[in-house]
Protein backbone atom coordinates (compact mmCIF):
# COMPACT_ATOMS: atom_id res chain seq x y z
CA UNK A 1 0.00 0.00 0.00
CA UNK A 2 2.76 2.59 0.58
CA UNK A 3 4.84 1.64 -2.25
CA UNK A 4 1.13 2.29 -4.22
CA UNK A 5 0.59 5.81 -2.81
CA UNK A 6 4.26 6.86 -2.90
CA UNK A 7 4.10 5.70 -7.12
CA UNK A 8 1.00 7.80 -7.29
CA UNK A 9 2.64 10.90 -5.16
CA UNK A 10 5.62 10.95 -7.67
CA UNK A 11 4.03 9.98 -10.80
CA UNK A 12 6.55 8.49 -12.47
CA UNK A 13 6.60 5.05 -12.91
CA UNK A 14 3.83 4.70 -15.90
CA UNK A 15 4.58 2.01 -18.12
CA UNK A 16 3.17 3.53 -20.98
CA UNK A 17 5.45 6.53 -19.93
CA UNK A 18 8.67 4.30 -20.38
CA UNK A 19 7.91 2.66 -23.52
CA UNK A 20 7.33 6.54 -24.78
CA UNK A 21 10.45 7.69 -23.65
CA UNK A 22 12.31 4.92 -24.66
CA UNK A 23 11.19 5.10 -28.04
CA UNK A 24 11.77 8.75 -28.55
CA UNK A 25 15.53 8.01 -27.43
CA UNK A 26 15.39 5.35 -30.12
CA UNK A 27 14.56 7.46 -32.91
CA UNK A 28 16.63 10.24 -31.57
CA UNK A 29 19.55 8.29 -32.83
CA UNK A 30 18.09 7.28 -35.89
CA UNK A 31 17.00 10.35 -36.83
CA UNK A 32 20.80 11.39 -36.78
CA UNK A 33 21.84 7.84 -38.28
CA UNK A 34 19.07 8.94 -41.56
CA UNK A 35 20.40 12.06 -41.68
CA UNK A 36 23.65 10.38 -42.33
CA UNK A 37 22.36 7.66 -44.71
CA UNK A 38 20.54 10.07 -46.51
CA UNK A 39 17.25 8.55 -45.85
CA UNK A 40 15.17 11.37 -45.83
CA UNK A 41 12.83 12.82 -49.02
CA UNK A 42 11.39 15.29 -50.23
CA UNK A 43 7.92 15.16 -51.78
CA UNK A 44 6.45 18.03 -54.14
CA UNK A 45 2.73 19.06 -53.57
CA UNK A 46 1.73 21.25 -56.90
CA UNK A 47 0.20 25.32 -56.00
CA UNK A 48 -2.05 26.28 -59.33
CA UNK A 49 -2.67 28.89 -60.40
CA UNK A 50 -6.89 30.00 -59.99
CA UNK A 51 -6.49 31.90 -63.57
CA UNK A 52 -4.79 29.84 -65.82
CA UNK A 53 -5.32 26.75 -63.89
CA UNK A 54 -1.29 25.69 -64.69
CA UNK A 55 1.04 24.87 -62.17
CA UNK A 56 3.34 27.77 -60.62
CA UNK A 57 5.55 26.17 -57.82
CA UNK A 58 5.66 23.17 -55.43
CA UNK A 59 5.72 23.03 -51.80
CA UNK A 60 7.95 20.70 -50.42
CA UNK A 61 7.31 18.41 -47.83
CA UNK A 62 9.63 16.13 -46.07
CA UNK A 63 9.27 12.59 -45.77
CA UNK A 64 11.43 9.76 -43.90
CA UNK A 65 11.80 6.65 -45.85
CA UNK A 66 12.67 4.43 -43.13
CA UNK A 67 14.29 0.62 -43.68
CA UNK A 68 11.86 -0.60 -41.59
CA UNK A 69 8.84 1.24 -40.93
CA UNK A 70 8.47 2.84 -44.72
CA UNK A 71 7.25 6.07 -45.13
CA UNK A 72 7.29 8.18 -42.28
CA UNK A 73 5.35 11.65 -42.18
CA UNK A 74 7.19 14.93 -40.63
CA UNK A 75 4.25 15.08 -37.76
CA UNK A 76 6.01 11.99 -36.28
CA UNK A 77 9.57 13.53 -36.59
CA UNK A 78 9.58 17.18 -36.66
CA UNK A 79 8.85 17.80 -33.45
CA UNK A 80 12.12 15.48 -32.18
CA UNK A 81 14.04 17.46 -34.39
CA UNK A 82 13.46 20.82 -33.07
CA UNK A 83 13.73 19.58 -29.10
CA UNK A 84 17.08 17.58 -30.07
CA UNK A 85 18.31 20.45 -32.22
CA UNK A 86 18.62 18.34 -35.49
CA UNK A 87 16.23 20.48 -37.09
CA UNK A 88 19.01 22.82 -38.54
CA UNK A 89 20.68 19.97 -39.97
CA UNK A 90 17.36 18.62 -41.05
CA UNK A 91 16.62 22.12 -42.28
CA UNK A 92 19.73 22.81 -44.70
CA UNK A 93 19.64 19.51 -45.87
CA UNK A 94 15.78 20.81 -47.25
CA UNK A 95 17.61 23.86 -48.76
CA UNK A 96 20.61 22.23 -50.42
CA UNK A 97 17.81 19.69 -52.27
CA UNK A 98 15.23 22.21 -53.16
CA UNK A 99 17.99 24.08 -54.58
CA UNK A 100 19.50 21.80 -56.54
CA UNK A 101 15.50 20.73 -57.74
CA UNK A 102 15.31 24.45 -58.55
CA UNK A 103 18.33 24.20 -60.51
CA UNK A 104 17.33 21.04 -62.24
CA UNK A 105 14.06 22.56 -63.59
CA UNK A 106 15.50 25.78 -64.92
CA UNK A 107 18.15 23.46 -67.17
CA UNK A 108 14.88 22.07 -68.66
CA UNK A 109 13.49 25.30 -69.09
CA UNK A 110 11.13 25.51 -65.88
CA UNK A 111 12.74 28.89 -64.81
CA UNK A 112 9.48 30.11 -63.70
CA UNK A 113 8.89 27.45 -61.02
CA UNK A 114 9.13 27.86 -57.31
CA UNK A 115 9.90 25.91 -54.55
CA UNK A 116 8.41 26.77 -50.96
CA UNK A 117 10.02 25.19 -48.34
CA UNK A 118 9.36 25.04 -44.67
CA UNK A 119 11.78 26.82 -41.93
CA UNK A 120 10.94 25.79 -38.40
CA UNK A 121 11.33 29.15 -35.96
CA UNK A 122 14.15 27.72 -34.44
CA UNK A 123 16.36 27.64 -37.63
CA UNK A 124 14.59 30.46 -39.12
CA UNK A 125 15.80 32.82 -36.31
CA UNK A 126 19.46 31.76 -36.79
CA UNK A 127 21.75 34.58 -37.43
CA UNK A 128 23.96 32.19 -40.16
CA UNK A 129 20.75 31.44 -42.16
CA UNK A 130 20.67 33.92 -44.71
CA UNK A 131 24.24 33.25 -45.32
CA UNK A 132 23.59 29.85 -45.65
CA UNK A 133 20.85 30.31 -48.40
CA UNK A 134 22.93 32.79 -49.82
CA UNK A 135 25.77 30.12 -50.54
CA UNK A 136 23.35 27.55 -51.46
CA UNK A 137 21.68 29.73 -53.88
CA UNK A 138 24.79 31.50 -55.56
CA UNK A 139 26.06 29.10 -57.53
CA UNK A 140 22.86 27.94 -58.55
CA UNK A 141 22.16 31.06 -60.73
CA UNK A 142 18.60 31.30 -59.74
CA UNK A 143 16.50 34.14 -59.13
CA UNK A 144 16.05 34.31 -55.14
CA UNK A 145 12.44 34.72 -55.07
CA UNK A 146 11.70 31.16 -57.25
CA UNK A 147 12.45 30.25 -53.15
CA UNK A 148 10.00 30.42 -50.66
CA UNK A 149 10.56 30.56 -47.07
CA UNK A 150 7.45 29.14 -45.15
CA UNK A 151 7.77 30.33 -41.76
CA UNK A 152 4.44 29.79 -39.02
CA UNK A 153 3.32 32.82 -37.07
CA UNK A 154 5.24 31.38 -33.92
CA UNK A 155 8.15 32.69 -35.41
CA UNK A 156 7.56 35.97 -33.80
CA UNK A 157 6.56 34.83 -30.37
CA UNK A 158 9.91 33.62 -29.60
CA UNK A 159 11.89 36.30 -30.32
CA UNK A 160 9.96 39.38 -32.62
CA UNK A 161 13.15 41.28 -32.63
CA UNK A 162 15.04 38.74 -34.69
CA UNK A 163 12.40 37.78 -36.64
CA UNK A 164 11.92 40.96 -37.76
CA UNK A 165 15.15 41.29 -38.36
CA UNK A 166 15.75 37.98 -40.30
CA UNK A 167 12.93 38.60 -42.85
CA UNK A 168 14.10 41.91 -43.53
CA UNK A 169 17.69 40.55 -44.25
CA UNK A 170 16.14 37.95 -46.55
CA UNK A 171 13.54 39.88 -48.71
CA UNK A 172 16.45 42.70 -49.09
CA UNK A 173 18.49 39.15 -50.10
CA UNK A 174 15.49 38.56 -52.67
CA UNK A 175 13.53 35.66 -51.14
CA UNK A 176 9.82 35.40 -50.68
CA UNK A 177 8.37 34.94 -47.18
CA UNK A 178 5.10 33.05 -46.68
CA UNK A 179 3.24 33.01 -43.43
CA UNK A 180 2.00 29.42 -43.28
CA UNK A 181 -1.39 27.96 -41.47
CA UNK A 182 -2.54 31.77 -41.36
CA UNK A 183 -4.80 32.67 -38.89
CA UNK A 184 -4.15 29.61 -36.63
CA UNK A 185 -1.65 31.42 -34.57
CA UNK A 186 -1.73 34.30 -31.86
CA UNK A 187 -0.34 37.20 -34.19
CA UNK A 188 -1.41 37.35 -37.84
CA UNK A 189 -2.25 40.56 -37.82
CA UNK A 190 0.60 41.40 -36.31
CA UNK A 191 2.56 40.17 -38.74
CA UNK A 192 1.10 41.95 -41.58
CA UNK A 193 1.34 45.11 -39.74
CA UNK A 194 5.05 45.10 -39.23
CA UNK A 195 7.08 42.20 -40.99
CA UNK A 196 7.72 42.07 -45.16
CA UNK A 197 6.29 39.15 -45.67
CA UNK A 198 5.17 38.20 -49.16
CA UNK A 199 2.55 35.68 -49.57
CA UNK A 200 -0.20 34.01 -46.70
CA UNK A 201 -1.15 30.42 -46.73
CA UNK A 202 -5.09 30.02 -45.68
CA UNK A 203 -5.06 27.51 -43.02
CA UNK A 204 -6.54 24.32 -44.04
CA UNK A 205 -8.96 24.44 -41.23
CA UNK A 206 -10.69 27.52 -43.18
CA UNK A 207 -10.88 25.86 -46.25
CA UNK A 208 -12.23 22.63 -45.35
CA UNK A 209 -15.55 23.98 -44.45
CA UNK A 210 -16.22 27.19 -46.74
CA UNK A 211 -18.53 25.05 -48.72
CA UNK A 212 -20.61 23.92 -45.79
CA UNK A 213 -20.30 26.78 -43.10
CA UNK A 214 -20.77 30.54 -43.87
CA UNK A 215 -18.49 31.54 -41.32
CA UNK A 216 -15.51 29.94 -42.76
CA UNK A 217 -16.49 31.06 -46.42
CA UNK A 218 -16.69 34.59 -44.90
CA UNK A 219 -13.42 34.16 -42.86
CA UNK A 220 -11.57 33.04 -46.00
CA UNK A 221 -13.21 35.71 -48.20
CA UNK A 222 -11.88 38.29 -45.80
CA UNK A 223 -8.31 36.79 -45.49
CA UNK A 224 -8.18 36.65 -49.68
CA UNK A 225 -9.93 41.18 -49.40
CA UNK A 226 -6.92 41.55 -46.91
CA UNK A 227 -4.29 40.13 -48.82
CA UNK A 228 -5.22 42.21 -52.14
CA UNK A 229 -5.60 45.69 -49.95
CA UNK A 230 -2.27 44.59 -48.71
CA UNK A 231 -0.61 43.16 -51.79
CA UNK A 232 0.00 40.11 -50.58
CA UNK A 233 -0.36 36.84 -52.95
CA UNK A 234 -3.14 34.16 -51.03
CA UNK A 235 -2.51 30.49 -51.36
CA UNK A 236 -5.59 28.27 -50.04
CA UNK A 237 -4.11 25.04 -47.95
CA UNK A 238 -5.95 21.44 -48.27
CA UNK A 239 -8.28 22.02 -51.19
CA UNK A 240 -9.90 18.94 -51.72
CA UNK A 241 -12.84 19.05 -54.04
CA UNK A 242 -14.53 20.91 -56.95
CA UNK A 243 -16.67 22.87 -54.71
CA UNK A 244 -14.15 24.65 -52.90
CA UNK A 245 -11.75 25.63 -55.91
CA UNK A 246 -14.91 27.80 -57.54
CA UNK A 247 -15.67 29.02 -54.79
CA UNK A 248 -11.61 30.07 -53.92
CA UNK A 249 -11.46 30.93 -58.00
CA UNK A 250 -14.64 33.99 -56.88
CA UNK A 251 -13.45 34.88 -54.38
CA UNK A 252 -10.06 35.72 -56.13
CA UNK A 253 -8.07 33.34 -53.93
CA UNK A 254 -4.37 33.74 -55.86
CA UNK A 255 -3.68 29.64 -55.85
CA UNK A 256 -4.90 26.76 -54.62
CA UNK A 257 -2.85 23.71 -53.07
CA UNK A 258 -4.41 20.90 -52.19
CA UNK A 259 -5.81 16.58 -52.87
CA UNK A 260 -8.15 18.33 -55.42
CA UNK A 261 -5.77 19.00 -57.75
CA UNK A 262 -2.80 16.81 -56.23
CA UNK A 263 -1.28 15.26 -53.22
CA UNK A 264 2.42 15.65 -52.50
CA UNK A 265 4.30 13.53 -55.02
CA UNK A 266 7.96 12.27 -55.50
CA UNK A 267 10.06 13.86 -57.61
CA UNK A 268 9.54 11.64 -60.25
CA UNK A 269 6.01 11.36 -60.55
CA UNK A 270 6.03 15.43 -60.55
CA UNK A 271 7.77 15.20 -63.79
CA UNK A 272 5.20 12.92 -65.68
CA UNK A 273 2.79 15.75 -64.22
CA UNK A 274 4.45 18.27 -66.58
CA UNK A 275 3.74 15.37 -68.97
CA UNK A 276 0.13 15.45 -69.26
CA UNK A 277 -0.87 18.10 -70.60
CA UNK A 278 1.30 20.32 -68.45
CA UNK A 279 -1.36 19.25 -65.61
CA UNK A 280 -3.79 22.26 -66.27
CA UNK A 281 -6.55 22.33 -64.17
CA UNK A 282 -9.81 23.45 -65.27
P1 LIG B 1 2.20 22.41 -43.80
O1 LIG B 1 3.41 23.15 -44.16
O2 LIG B 1 0.99 23.21 -43.46
O3 LIG B 1 1.92 21.44 -45.04
C1 LIG B 1 0.66 21.10 -45.51
C2 LIG B 1 0.25 19.71 -45.06
O4 LIG B 1 -1.08 19.46 -45.49
C3 LIG B 1 1.09 18.58 -45.65
O5 LIG B 1 1.19 17.54 -44.69
C4 LIG B 1 0.24 18.13 -46.84
O6 LIG B 1 0.48 16.79 -47.23
C5 LIG B 1 -1.13 18.28 -46.27
N1 LIG B 1 -2.13 18.49 -47.30
C6 LIG B 1 -2.00 19.14 -48.47
N2 LIG B 1 -3.15 19.16 -49.16
C7 LIG B 1 -4.05 18.52 -48.41
C8 LIG B 1 -5.46 18.21 -48.59
O7 LIG B 1 -6.08 18.54 -49.58
N3 LIG B 1 -6.06 17.52 -47.58
C9 LIG B 1 -5.38 17.14 -46.47
N4 LIG B 1 -6.05 16.45 -45.54
N5 LIG B 1 -4.07 17.42 -46.26
C10 LIG B 1 -3.42 18.10 -47.22
P2 LIG B 1 2.56 16.83 -44.33
O8 LIG B 1 3.38 16.65 -45.59
O9 LIG B 1 2.25 15.64 -43.52
O10 LIG B 1 3.31 17.92 -43.46
C11 LIG B 1 2.80 18.30 -42.21
C12 LIG B 1 3.57 19.47 -41.65
O11 LIG B 1 4.94 19.09 -41.36
C13 LIG B 1 3.68 20.64 -42.59
O12 LIG B 1 2.50 21.40 -42.58
C14 LIG B 1 4.88 21.36 -42.01
O13 LIG B 1 4.50 22.16 -40.92
C15 LIG B 1 5.74 20.23 -41.50
N6 LIG B 1 6.83 19.96 -42.47
C16 LIG B 1 6.77 19.29 -43.65
N7 LIG B 1 7.98 19.27 -44.26
C17 LIG B 1 8.80 19.97 -43.46
C18 LIG B 1 10.21 20.33 -43.55
O14 LIG B 1 10.91 20.03 -44.52
N8 LIG B 1 10.72 21.06 -42.51
C19 LIG B 1 9.96 21.45 -41.44
N9 LIG B 1 10.56 22.16 -40.46
N10 LIG B 1 8.66 21.14 -41.33
C20 LIG B 1 8.08 20.41 -42.32
MG1 LIG C 1 3.98 24.63 -45.27
MG1 LIG D 1 0.61 24.97 -44.29
MG1 LIG E 1 -1.46 23.71 -42.39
Amino acid sequence: ARKQTSRKAVGFYKPSMHTFVKENLLSEMNLQKGLDLKQFQLFYQPQVCCNTGEIEGFEALIRWQHPERGLIPPSKFINLAESTGLITQIGEWVIQEAVAQLKKWMTEGKEHLTIAINLSPAHFLRTDLSEYLLKCTQSAGFKPQNLVLEITENVAIEDRDAARNRMAELRAMGFSIAIDDFGTGYSSFAYLQNLPVHQIKIDRQFIRNISTNQNSAAIVQTIVQLGKTLNLQTVAEGVETKKEWDMLKQFGCNSIQGFYFSKPLPVHEVDRLFQNEGGVLK
